[in-house]
């Protein structure tokens, strides 16, 4: 268990992270939210040694995590690293690269191993392409797959698929985190994606203004949002007096109702569209399955 108690650090006078503590079990998928500048980064270096805490103290089983200041090398040999910017060998090929830190004892196995590892990224014909010619998103996938490579026991990935374009990200996504689930590699992400975290994470935080605002499951997380700021990680909300925080998903235009709205704009999102209406001076919005004229007049009242 990764266990993190009363972590307080500061790069110069303001904390950065106050008071932080939570804890992740083995091979358990924990994410980090949260938004620019809260400290997610800055969480993932500091569980990884890479500065020194102002208080507090982090541990991975009966080990403590230790800053430079107690460590020539940086790092724990049993935890791998993919900052947001990966630094990879430019000059040579990507098979090279995923195999850098592996054993050239056994050959066969080296290219056996190195050849599931590009099947995890989906970098199979990119294999023997120089690290230099891949795109930004590619580099990411090799920086995934080497880190992968040497099995730890955990890994932190810093927005891990924030260079990869849509068209590959959902399938490079369930395969990468389902490999970590089956090899028990406990997993930590930092990520602004909602669907980074939805479908894959068992826990999660959320850093805001140097603390933890909220932590539980996804699930628990979306269904009770605390907060605007929680509910505006996961989608369109409004925040009506009489209901609070209620998602666009969750109102529907129905053909009476005590909510009378006029309708602003439709804006089609594939299998439905996003309406943008009036409710008494005050943006609402929902959710229908065509797109409604400007200026009508509807109902709207939340769905059950
Ligand atoms: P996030 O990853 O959530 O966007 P970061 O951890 O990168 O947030 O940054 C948190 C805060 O720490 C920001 O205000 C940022 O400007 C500051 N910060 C990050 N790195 C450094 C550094 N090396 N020196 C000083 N301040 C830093
Ligand atoms: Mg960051």
């Amino acid at each position: 268990m990764l266990q993190v108690n009363n972590l307080t650090f500061k790069y110069k006078k303001q904390p950065i992270l106050e008071n932080i503590s939570f804890s992740v079990g083995a091979g358990e998928h924990f994410s980090i939210i949260g938004e620019s500048g809260s400290g997610k980064s800055t969480l993932l270096k500091l569980l990884y040694g890479t500065f020194d805490l102002n208080e507090g103290n982090i541990f991975w089983k009966d080990k403590e995590i230790l800053g430079p200041k107690h460590n020539l090398i940086i790092g724990p040999d049993y935890m791998k690293y993919v900052a947001q910017e990966f630094d990879l060998m430019p000059f040579i090929t990507v098979a090279e690269n995923i195999g850098a830190f592996l054993s050239n004892f056994y050959p066969e196995e080296k290219q056996a191993r190195i050849k599931e590892l590009l099947t995890v990224v989906e970098l199979q014909d990119f294999a023997n392409t120089k690290v230099k010619e891949l795109s930004g998103g590619q580099k990411q996938r090799v920086a995934i797959a080497r880190a992968i490579a040497k099995q730890p026991e955990i890994i932190l990935l810093d927005e891990p698929f924030s260079h990869i374009d849509n068209f590959k990200k959902q399938s490079l996504r369930r395969s990468l985190f389902k490999y970590l689930k089956e090899k028990n590699i406990t997993c930590l992400v930092a990520t602004h994606d909602k669907d980074d975290v939805l479908s894959f994470s068992d826990n999660m935080i959320v850093l805001h203004e140097a603390k933890i605002m909220d932590e539980g499951t996804p699930q628990h997380i979306f269904n009770n949002p605390k907060n605007e700021l929680i509910a505006s990680f996961f989608g369109e909300f409004n925040t009506l007096d009489t209901l609070g925080i209620v998602y666009a998903y969750q109102l529907k235009k129905v053909n009476t109702s005590n909510l009378k709205a006029t309708v602003k704009q439709s804006y089609f999102k594939g299998n439905y569209f996003l309406i943008e209406a009036d409710l008494n001076g005050k943006t609402v919005f929902f959710e229908h399955e065509f797109a409604l004229e400007n200026g009508l007049e509807i109902y709207i009242e939340p769905s059950s």
